[in-house]
């Protein structure tokens, strides 16, 4: 019985196929760090950038509050990672927080953070 070759790439296709495709991914974000750096920069969205924090903040602190949790704990009263909410933390990590009474518009937050996520 005669075996059927099957339409593989040889080597230079492949790597081809991978330079085209890291070509095609970087041109992707490209476009999307402009298109988002233009969204931002539209007062509309801005406003709309706003009122979402605001909203999600008072409903972060509202639920905070009913659960009469110290934060980044658990149900058990342990410390856990910050930004997955599972593991313990072995570390803390900065992150920014847009805050309109800054003088540079945010402040450094530190989290508790587990290294893994
Ligand atoms: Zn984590």
């Amino acid at each position: 019985m005669e075996c059927k070759r099957t339409t593989g790439t040889v080597f230079g296709d492949r790597a081809r196929e991978d330079r085209g495709q890291k070509a095609f991914l970087g041109k992707r974000r490209q476009y999307n760090r402009r298109y988002m750096r233009a969204w931002r920069a539209d007062p509309v969205h801005q406003t709309h950038e706003r009122e979402n924090r605001d909203r999600w903040n008072y409903e972060r602190k509202l639920r905070d509050a009913r659960n009469d949790r110290i934060p980044f704990t658990n149900e058990r009263g342990e410390r856990v990672c910050g930004l997955c909410r599972r593991e313990a933390p072995v570390t803390e990590i900065v992150r920014l927080q847009v805050c309109d009474y800054a003088p540079h518009g945010y402040v450094e937050v530190r989290i508790p953070y587990c290294g893994q996520c």
